[in-house]
C-alpha cells in the first residue's frame, strides 16, 4: 500500500492570507501547506480522501493516473470545495465516482454540488454516485476500510483503516470503542490542527497523548496551520512521531 499526503494544511492553508508571521514567510518548502488530502492506493485501487481546493494541483503533483472512489470525512470547504475537478475521472471512468461518506455528509455534499449527483447537461453521466458509510468494515476493490466515527465540534466525521494504515481527519473527540479499531497498525495519520485550546480540534497536547494512546510505531501529523514550523516540530517531537508535508508518500 503507498498513501500520498497531497495536502497537509489546515483550512486557511500556509501561507495564510494576509499573515506575515515567521512561518509564513518560511523558506522551508515543507512549511507551504496546501488543504487536507490524502491519496491511497493498493493494487490496482486508487482512493482519494476528500477533495480540497487545490485538488487538481495535488492529483498532478502526485501524478495520479486514475481514481477509483473519493472517500468524504465531512462536509466543510476545506475538504470538499475541489470536488468539481473530479468529474475528468468520472468520464474517464465511464461511470460516476463511488463517493463514500456519511449520510448527513451526501445530503450537505448533495445540496452544494447538485449538478455531480444529479441531472446536468452532461445526460445521463452521474459524476458521484452516493455510498452511505455506517458502522461495518466495507470492502472496495482491493481495500476493506474500517469506518472511525469520530467528532469535530458539531459536525460527525468519518475516518478510516485500511490493513496497517488509519488516518483521523479533524478531530475534537472520539469513542474508545472507534480507538480500540486501531489496534495493531503500523501508521498513524492525525490532524494536528491547532497548538492551543479549539472546541472543534485537540491541540498538539491532546494529539499526542492520544497518539501515544493508540501506540502506532509511526505517527504523521497533518491538517496544521501556520502556527507550526516543519523543522521545529520535527526536533521536540516525541519519538516516532513526526510532522506531515505536501506530497510525503508512506509505503505501507
Ligand atoms: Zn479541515
Ligand atoms: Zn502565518
Ligand atoms: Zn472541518
Amino acid at each position: 500500500m503507498r498513501v500520498t499526503l497531497l495536502g497537509t494544511g489546515s483550512s486557511t492553508g500556509t501561507p495564510q492570507l494576509l499573515c506575515d508571521c515567521e512561518n509564513c514567510r518560511s523558506d522551508d518548502p515543507r512549511d507551504r501547506r496546501t488543504r487536507f488530502a490524502i491519496l491511497v492506493e493498493q493494487g490496482d485501487t486508487v482512493l482519494l480522501v476528500d477533495a480540497p481546493f487545490e485538488i487538481r494541483l495535488q492529483l498532478l503533483a502526485a501524478k495520479a493516473k486514475r481514481l477509483d472512489a473519493l472517500w468524504l470525512t465531512h462536509a466543510h470547504s476545506d475538504h470538499l470545495a475541489g470536488v468539481d475537478d473530479l468529474r475528468i475521472f468520472a468520464f474517464r471512468n465511464g461511470a460516476p465516482i463511488p463517493c463514500f461518506a456519511l449520510p448527513e455528509t451526501i445530503t450537505t455534499t448533495r445540496h452544494r454540488f447538485t449538478y455531480l449527483f444529479d441531472d446536468n447537461e452532461y445526460g445521463d453521466l452521474r459524476f458521484l454516485d452516493p455510498r452511505p458509510v455506517g458502522r461495518e468494515p466495507l470492502s472496495f476493490r482491493d481495500l476493506t476500510l474500517t469506518p472511525l466515527h469520530h467528532r469535530h465540534g458539531d459536525t460527525a466525521v468519518v475516518s478510516f483503516r485500511a490493513g496497517p494504515f488509519a488516518f483521523l481527519a479533524d478531530l475534537s473527540a472520539i469513542d474508545d470503542a472507534e480507538l480500540e479499531k486501531l489496534a495493531g497498525i503500523s501508521t498513524l495519520v492525525i490532524s494536528c490542527t491547532v497548538r492551543h485550546d479549539h472546541y472543534k480540534h485537540m491541540k498538539l497536547d491532546e494529539v499526542l497523548a492520544l497518539a501515544a494512546r493508540i501506540g502506532a510505531p509511526r505517527t504523521v501529523l497533518t491538517h496544521m496551520n501556520h502556527k507550526f514550523n516543519h523543522a521545529d516540530l520535527l526536533a521536540t517531537l516525541p519519538r516516532g512521531v513526526e510532522p506531515g508535508y505536501d506530497g510525503l508518500t508512506l509505503d505501507l
